[in-house]
């Protein structure tokens, strides 16, 4: 126990430094705060990272990416979106911004990815497109997604908050080969930090110029051109009533430092998520799922399950490793378990419709894995839950 009760391990340390500072300074000096040039570099290094293919829109969050490719691809009112209930609220909110019905749906067991088997059973003549999320960063089977989405005529837009850097057969998540659009997430917990940010990819020309014009009120140019195009910036076309969701540059060059720091921290949380598989595999734990031997999983999170064996329970759990001053953090609550969504299918039985969610929903808990994490706290992180599950 630490002496003020202070958590000495966080659950989610960013991994920032002094290339970040120096790179936002020199972004303040530059004179140009708002989407510029920074943002403009931040979204080719990120195409190019993602093997060149894609269209890349920066954007203020995942949740605004989310809301902008869903826009862009024609959902609206009375049309269905299948989302898993295993994921986080806003992957089902901005199905609502649209006035159209998130169909939440079960996972797979295992993986806590959607199941494809339930996304086969809920489509409808509404359903319109789905939303698979990659959870923890363990990509979902993106070609059978994609088969079975071809057959029914579905978009797929894929929630990619927790998934960079991930790959599937030889795929980057983000690359869109089996897909109509990728998000990702650059919140201050994510793989790659900014403080708040998020991109959405594309293949398709004409979604990705939807999203430009949306993501700045509708304007047809954007404010870099506005400024420094050979067209007088006063001269602009408002041709929808859009939104105002462009990243600003003084976040993109956070984005850009971690950009270019990836492979090493992606190399560490791999180098944790090791550690945990080797000092925790005789506990009373399902560990997490890493998935088929053609997969790179980008380790966001690290979710146990206590199994019955175990001698406290889930809440213990946390709070005993609370009080040896290591945070931890639970992911998800399902959805179908909160007030709103409960609201809206007055006709759920979490038994029948989420077996497999309801069964892992009173045993997951996230351990730390952030690239900031040194051995010692590593080391500390699994005595102490060997400890309390002792
Ligand atoms: C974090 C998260 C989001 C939202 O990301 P923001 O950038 O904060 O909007 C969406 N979906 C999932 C699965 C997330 O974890």
């Amino acid at each position: 126990m630490t002496s003020n009760g202070a958590l000495t391990i966080a659950f989610a340390r960013p991994d920032i430094g002094e290339e970040e500072l120096e790179a936002v300074a020199e972004t303040i000096r530059s004179g140009w705060l708002t989407s510029g040039p920074g943002m403009e570099a931040f979204e080719s290094e990120f195409r190019s990272y993602l093997g060149g293919q894609v269209e890349v829109l920066a954007v203020q969050s995942a949740t605004a990416g989310l809301h902008l490719a869903l826009e862009a691809l024609g959902i609206g009112p009375s049309d269905e979106v299948i989302v898993p209930t295993w994921t986080f609220t806003a992957t089902a909110e901005v199905v609502r911004y649209l006035g159209a019905t998130p169909v939440i749906v079960d996972v797979d067991p295992d993986t806590l990815n959607i199941s494809l088997d339930a996304v086969e059973a809920a489509i409808t003549p509404h359903t319109k497109g789905v939303i698979p999320v990659h959870f923890g960063g363990l990509p979902v089977d993106m070609r059978r997604l994609r088969a079975i989405a071809d057959r029914h005529g579905l978009v797929i837009i894929e929630d990619a908050a927790h998934a960079f850097p991930a790959s599937l057969d030889g795929n980057m998540v983000g690359d869109c080969a089996h897909s109509d659009a990728t998000v990702f997430s650059f919140y201050a917990t994510k793989p790659l930090v900014m403080g708040e940010g998020g991109a959405v990819t594309t293949r398709l020309p004409e979604v990705a110029r939807r999203i430009r014009v949306m993501r700045l009120h509708g304007i047809d140019r954007d404010v870099f051109n506005r400024f420094t195009a050979a067209v007088r910036s006063w001269q602009y076309d408002v041709v929808a009533p859009g939104f105002k969701y462009n990243l600003s540059d003084l976040h993109a060059s956070i984005g850009r430092v971690q950009l270019r720091r990836t492979p090493v921290m992606h190399d560490r949380r791999r180098a944790i998520a090791k550690r945990y598989f080797d000092e925790l595999g005789d506990m009373p734990l399902m560990l997490p799922a890493e998935g088929p031997s053609g997969a790179t999983h980008a380790w966001h999170l690290f979710v146990i399950r206590l199994l019955d064996q175990a001698s406290v329970s889930r809440g213990e759990f946390i709070d005993r490793m609370a009080e040896a001053g290591i945070g931890t953090s639970v992911h998800y609550r399902p959805l179908h378990e909160h007030s709103y969504w409960k609201s809206l299918h007055p006709q759920w039985n979490p038994g029948t419709h989420y077996p497999h969610a309801a069964a892992a929903a009173s045993r997951a808990v996230s351990l730390p894995l952030s690239s900031a994490l040194t051995d010692d706290d590593v080391t500390r992180i699994t005595s102490a839950a060997r400890t309390v599950l002792a």
